[in-house]
């Protein structure tokens, strides 16, 4: 006898159940083939060689369009170690002093930015100067000015800047935002996302305003913010947001544990979003128009990204996320391509300018425009 268990499983779909209404398809895959494998191959050199830092490294290793010639360290037994890991000659290291002598090397066509937050303004200027191409971690910047700043000089430097949005370069992501082009899910109505985990050591950057620039917003939020924007598909008008702090030795002043923010679009479509650096197992979109609903969990962690819609599971092949976006910005940078979501400059400031909002609307309490 089939038991009530069984039957609830039947319904279940990973975290989310499927409302009875909804048909049980497939989908059938979309295919996501790399289309830049061949081309020239961007020479990177890193700066800061920490945990993200050798992250990206590692993953691009198996990149056809990017490689790492050089690095850029304050620390020489860190250098020492990646020149032998990475076959680095030493006229490809530089410390924090010496960088802008990057000018005149050319095995180096980009450097990219994996220092706290911070640290990317003044970093992002002098790579400029120096006329190499920019990719620079999230947030781009601690505010919008310095995001502006970055981009405009950027522009007169005649580089590019590019964010290391690696989400947009991700099968299932864009499988979901392919499927609301093509109104699989109706008409958007509501985006849910929700971004953060428990912050351990109480004495890292990542807790010091004056390197990270706030708190969880920062560092993680972002990725809610972002996703909102592009799995809904507009650009919000409005935000609302409230913050909570329990911890307040923890947390210092200008360092947000928690805060709940809200985004308004033209359409109507309302975002309800969560950032903390309080609790675990925050990963998760969901967006539900009047047909249908996408919902992602993993949603924006290294993955493999979990995701299904009212039809079924989607949970396209996973390629290391980082691989992937070396491969596509090296296609930005030599041959013009275009990505279907945007990770430039000016994406990276939207982000910033609705941070600066939300900690507007947490300090006043008012409902604060935007005018992206
Ligand atoms: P980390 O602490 O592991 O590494 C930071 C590096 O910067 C270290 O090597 C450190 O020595 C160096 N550094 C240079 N100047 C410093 C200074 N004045 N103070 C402290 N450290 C200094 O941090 P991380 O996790 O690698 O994060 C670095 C950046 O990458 C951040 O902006 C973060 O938001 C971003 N990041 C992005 C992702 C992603 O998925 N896109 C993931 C993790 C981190």
């Amino acid at each position: 006898m089939k038991s009530r268990r069984d039957f609830i499983q039947k319904l279940t779909l990973g975290a989310g159940i499927l409302p009875l209404a909804f048909s049980f398809t497939p989908y059938k895959k979309h295919q996501y083939i790399s289309d830049v494998q061949d081309g020239p191959v961007l020479k990177v050199a890193i700066m800061g060689l920490g945990s993200y830092g050798n992250r990206v490294a590692e993953a691009m290793k198996d990149s056809k369009r990017a490689k790492v010639t050089g690095v850029i360290s304050g620390t020489p037994s860190k250098i020492k170690e990646w020149q032998s890991k990475y076959n680095i000659p030493d006229k490809n290291c530089y410390n924090y002093k010496n960088f802008d002598a990057i000018k005149n090397n050319p095995d180096i066509d980009a450097v990219y930015i994996i220092t706290p937050n911070a640290l990317h303004h003044s970093q992002c200027l002098r790579v400029a100067a120096a006329g190499k191409h920019v990719i620079c971690e999230k947030p781009m910047s601690i505010n919008a000015k310095e995001g502006q700043e970055m981009v405009d000089a950027c522009k007169k430097a005649g580089v590019h800047l590019l964010i290391g949005y690696r989400m947009h370069f991700e099968a299932n992501t864009l499988e979901v935002i392919r499927l609301r082009n093509e109104g699989e899910f109706g008409t958007v109505k509501f985006f849910q996302g929700l971004a953060g985990f428990k912050i351990g050591d109480p004495n890292q950057w990542r807790l010091n305003k004056e390197l990270a620039g706030g708190g969880a917003m920062m560092d993680i939020g972002i990725y809610a913010i972002n996703g909102s924007r592009y799995m809904v598909g507009e650009e919000p008008i409005w935000v609302t947001a409230q913050e909570v702090k329990t911890d307040p030795v923890k947390f210092k002043e200008g360092v947000d544990e928690t805060i709940t923010f809200q985004l308004g679009f033209p359409s109507g479509v309302v975002a309800s979003c969560l950032s903390t650096y309080a609790f675990s197992y925050l990963d998760k979109f969901f967006l539900v128009g009047d047909k249908g609903f996408a919902e992602m969990q993993p949603s924006t962690g290294y993955g493999p990204i979990k995701s299904w819609t009212h039809k079924g599971r989607l949970d396209l092949p996973h390629v290391t996320h980082q691989t992937v976006q070396m491969d596509q910005m090296a296609a930005i940078i030599f041959d013009g391509k275009k990505p279907k979501v945007p990770v430039d400059g000016e994406e990276g400031l939207k982000d910033m300018k609705i941070i600066d909002a939300i900690f507007e609307a947490v300090k006043t309490g008012d409902k604060v425009a935007l005018k992206l």
